[in-house]
């Protein structure tokens, strides 16, 4: 047995030193006492309880509620030379038996379980029979129900603590706010754990949200832009990575689609073709990426928005795993605000934990209509304030310019009263350019006054306009009626006069300084 943690390091997996905090983590762990680790995904949060799980006598017993992932960890680990089983549902009686005599005789140095294993039957009265000297809460902020992804059963395990008052607890996350942070510690009663905070800053990331507006061939071009470079498109939906994937394949590119729906099967193959580097892109619902070990991942493309901003940063986390630069790109149109409240007021939460969820899409929606630097909105958002701009996102690269944009409104807005507030984007563009399709011809629109006042912008310019006025409450929109626009408080009072409005020029596309290559 090694005698000290940079000897198990090297020993057991293979690497010469430690990373920021590791060492600290270990020896307060060695020490005895409880402490919570905030680490992004791949910043090495296992090594800092898996050193100490064999360095010392005992059993560590870690939770977890990944019960997918438990299987490849523990082989990880046999690989490495260290004895680890897990116990979840998919354990047989036999096996479980023999893990159980093993754990009896002092074999094994590591038991991964999910919680509510760890809660059925007589496992948890087992543990005083056991010789465990470290509990390991992996994905801690499951416990709070501010968390972004809180499971009930995670709750037991306040029991922890009061039945084994002399075992110290470790609590990891990758996505906790300072409020989630403090309840994590509270529900666990470690409220006097030491915290450790890695910066959550990844500067090789380029951070980038575009115009929700032909997203497949926006896509393509940036594909053709990442010639043979690995990447993840995000999809809301198991039909959205589909279709999203057909039309890439109709494209002659080598692209599969992921989705908890699929085989467990078919899964692995998929993932195995992608870490094989044989298809470079996967398109995928976020069940895909967890614990995945691909480190050269150069983009991650999100095709729709993320509900909060944890699981955005988790997700665009997957790409430049290796340090060297890679792209993240977001799409975001109204429409996609629009699907995921609707997701939330149909959910059956209750109406506590909506307005928490609504609350945190907010903070989404805030990221991707950043006229701000995107970075600083993101680590401020971890609680880790910066002073100064990043350089490499966006709006950096085109910085923002406001202007007094009343009289655009006026026209938009106009343009809604004189349809009876009965349009949807697309017409009421085609409106204010004066486009004379079929579709404009039918309701007589082209006799309207406001017909081709809007002539001087192009349609994505208004377009990109008509989202602004509407995220920042200028007008409202009817979801349940086509999506037509409808005026407000506000939108009278712009009408009258009464109100300036300013709004954030729009680059074209065309004209937006990309990453330097
Ligand atoms: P997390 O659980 O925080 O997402 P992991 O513990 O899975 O991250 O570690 C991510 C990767 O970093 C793994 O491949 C791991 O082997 C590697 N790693 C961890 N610690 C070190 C280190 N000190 N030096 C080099 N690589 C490390
Ligand atoms: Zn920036």
């Amino acid at each position: 047995m090694p005698n000290n943690k940079l000897e198990a390091l090297k020993k057991y997996f293979g690497y010469d030193s430690f990373r920021p905090q590791q060492s600290e983590i270990i020896d307060t762990i060695m020490a005895n006492r409880d402490c919570m680790v905030l680490m992004p995904t791949g910043g090495g949060k296992s090594v800092c309880f898996q050193i100490p799980a064999v360095l010392r006598d005992g059993l560590t017993v870690v939770v977890s509620p990944l019960i997918a992932l438990m299987k490849d960890q523990v082989e990880a680990l046999r690989g490495n030379g260290i004895t680890a089983a897990f116990l979840n549902s998919t354990i047989s009686g036999t096996e479980q038996d023999q893990i159980m005599w093993k754990i009896k005789l002092g074999e094994l140095k590591l038991l991964y379980i999910a919680p509510e294993r760890l809660f059925a039957g007589n496992t948890f009265d087992l543990l005083r029979e056991w010789n465990v000297q470290l509990f390991a809460i992996d994905e801690s902020h499951c416990i709070s129900s501010w968390g972004h992804d809180f499971r009930p059963e995670y709750r037991q395990l306040n029991l922890l603590k009061q039945r084994f008052p002399d075992v110290p607890i470790v609590a990891l996350t990758a996505t906790a706010d300072r409020v989630t942070r403090r309840d994590i510690l509270k529900q666990l009663n470690i409220e006097h754990a030491e915290t450790f905070i890695s910066s959550f800053d990844r500067p090789n990331l380029s951070l980038n949200v575009l115009p929700g507006r032909k997203r497949i061939e926006q896509i393509q071009r940036f594909i053709n832009k990442h010639e043979d470079q690995p990447g993840i498109i995000y999809c809301l939906s198991r039909k959205g990575t589909e279709t999203v994937a057909a039309s890439l394949q109709k494209a002659g590119l080598r692209v599969a689609y992921y989705h908890a729906g699929m085989t467990g099967d078919k899964r692995s193959q998929v993932q195995e073709n992608f870490l094989r580097d044989d298809i470079q892109v996967i398109v995928a619902t976020i069940a895909f990426g967890m614990g995945i070990d691909k480190s050269n991942v150069r983009w991650v493309i999100h095709y729709n928005l993320p509900s909060n901003v944890e699981s955005f940063y988790q997700e665009i986390g997957r790409a430049g795993r290796d340090g060297a630069n890679a792209d993240t790109v977001l799409f975001y149109s109204y429409l996609d605000i629009i699907t995921r409240q609707d997701m939330i007021n149909n959910s059956d939460q209750s109406a506590e934990q909506k307005e928490l969820l609504h609350a945190k899409l907010n903070r989404m929606k805030q990221y991707a209509e950043a006229d701000i630097c995107r970075r600083r909105i993101l680590l401020n958002y971890f609680n880790e304030p910066v002073d100064h701009d990043c350089g490499n996102c966006d709006v950096c690269r085109n910085p923002r310019t406001r202007f007094d944009a009343t009289i655009i409104a006026q026209k938009a807005l106009s343009g809604i009263a004189r349809t009876e507030q009965k349009v949807a984007m697309g017409m009421l563009v085609d409106i204010l350019r004066g486009s004379r399709n079929r579709n404009i011809i039918q309701h007589g629109y082209e006799r309207l006054p406001t017909f081709g006042v809007g002539h001087e912008l192009r349609s994505d310019e208004w377009s990109e306009y008509l989202s602004q006025m509407l995220n920042s409450g200028v007008m409202d929109i009817a979801y349940d009626e086509a999506h037509s626009f409808k005026l407000n408080a506000v939108s009278w009072q712009v009408l009258k006069g009464e109100k300036q409005i300013e709004l954030v020029k729009f680059i074209p596309l065309s004209e937006r300084k990309a990453k330097e290559e």
